[in-house]
């Protein structure tokens, strides 16, 4: 969940209080006794380092777009009331900084400044070394527990009373920010290497995804299509589904009825001229910058030579992006969001569902039906933690969204 602080300062100062006591009082209160001259001086220059990869998340500004800039065919043509320029693609205004970010991922409190595309590794680094630290100081007070554990028996008069306090006191803070760092850690790496997706965009595969059988989404999908590539949009296939519906037809002959008539979930999409594609799911939407993991984590976090450079940054400019060559095949083929954001009013008024005893024997397919977000616009829309757009920083009162248009291939 996002965290908003009423003292954005409070966001610097907290780490800062947490980084002091965690690593000077450990090695001034407990290890200072245990560890030899030189793994004191090896410590120091790892809690240094730290340091300086905090200190340079919070200085390094995320990149924001040069004043001239103009998108190129096929990109959106977004415009930021804010900053009276065009954005790149994957660029947003950050509410809180008051800039245009490239390739935003979200506005961290706890370096009071964007994550995006030129300081994404020094955040990173900023985590790796937080890890490395938090779990060695873990691993030495452990050691300590250990100790006391075996000298049990010992007169009360030969325990270190002023360090058995501090190892009580900074073992559960350690694991807590051990812990916390490393969820927000798995969930950067998993995002960026994995997927080549930022936490915005993968808020908007979500929402896509929660909206995929809506008229509406659909509707602007179809605009969209149609002024990029100059015709309408053709009637979509999914390479998925027909996977399934072989696989299925090799091992079971007799299911024909069952998988070729696969509820889609939306009456709408059951007919034959339907705005929403019969046979389409969110899995055949190609999100256009997941280049593979090598690809991905170099455009993200530089070459594997620079990772441990703390003034090193990501090899491209930020401002336009490589797309992968599924884009080719893509019948899609729009760039990302597909809807751009922006999507048509409600063609009728929603209406209460009829429920079947078909759709109980479906609960997946009748739970996403019911989801009243599928009906949100953007701007409401939250994902299953609750988090809006908002809630990553962005500025959504800078968007311009009703006049962003593609520019013709
Ligand atoms: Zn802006
Ligand atoms: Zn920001």
């Amino acid at each position: 969940m996002a965290v908003q602080l009423k003292w954005p300062m409070l966001g610097i100062v907290i780490p800062c209080a947490l980084i002091s006591l965690l690593a000077y009082g450990a090695h001034f209160f407990v290890f200072r006794g245990h560890m030899s001259l030189n793994e004191q001086i090896w410590y120091e220059i790892s809690i240094t380092m730290l340091w300086i990869s905090y200190v340079l998340a919070i200085v390094v500004k995320p990149g924001s777009p040069p004043r001239n800039f103009s998108p190129k065919a096929g990109e959106w043509r977004r415009w930021c009331k804010k900053c009276q320029n065009y954005k790149p693609e994957r660029c947003h205004h950050c509410k809180t900084c008051g800039i245009c970010v490239l390739k935003m991922d979200h506005h961290c409190p706890w370096t009071n400044n964007c994550v995006g595309h030129r300081n994404f590794p020094h955040f990173i680094r900023f985590l790796v070394l937080v890890l490395c630290n938090t779990a060695f100081v873990m691993i030495k007070l452990c050691e300590r527990v250990g100790q006391y554990y075996e000298d049990r028996n010992l007169p009360s008069y030969l325990v270190d009373k002023t360090e058995m306090f501090f190892v009580i006191l900074l073992l559960p803070i350690d694991i807590f920010v051990l812990l916390t760092v490393f969820i927000l850690f798995i969930r950067c790496i998993t995002n960026f290497i994995f997927k080549g997706m930022t936490q915005i965009e993968i808020w908007e595969m979500e929402r896509i995804e929660s909206q995929i059988y809506t008229e509406r989404l659909w509707l602007q999908i179809r605009k969209n299509y149609e002024s990029l590539h100059g015709k309408p949009m053709p009637q979509l296939s999914s390479w998925n589904r027909t996977a399934r519906f072989y696989e299925t037809e090799a091992s079971d002959p007799d299911s024909d009825a069952a998988s070729a008539s696969e509820p889609t979930g939306n009456s709408a999409a059951t007919e034959s001229h339907s705005i929403v594609p019969q046979d389409f799911t969110v899995d055949d939407i190609v999100f256009p910058y997941d280049l593979g993991i090598w690809q991905n984590t170099v455009a993200s976090c530089g070459y594997p030579w620079s990772w441990f450079l703390p003034w090193c940054g990501p090899p491209s400019s930020g401002i336009h992006y490589k797309k992968n060559e599924y884009m080719d095949d893509d019948e899609l083929s729009l760039p990302w969001p597909p809807d751009g954001g922006h999507q048509e009013a409600l063609l009728t008024p929603r209406e209460d569902p009829d429920i079947s005893a078909a759709d109980l024997r479906n609960l997946a397919d009748l739970r996403r039906r019911l989801d009243p977000r599928q009906h949100m616009s953007r701007a409401e829309w939250t994902n299953d933690l609750g988090e809006s757009l908002d809630d990553f920083g962005v500025d959504l009162d800078a968007e311009d969204t009703e006049h962003d248009h593609l520019i013709a291939k």
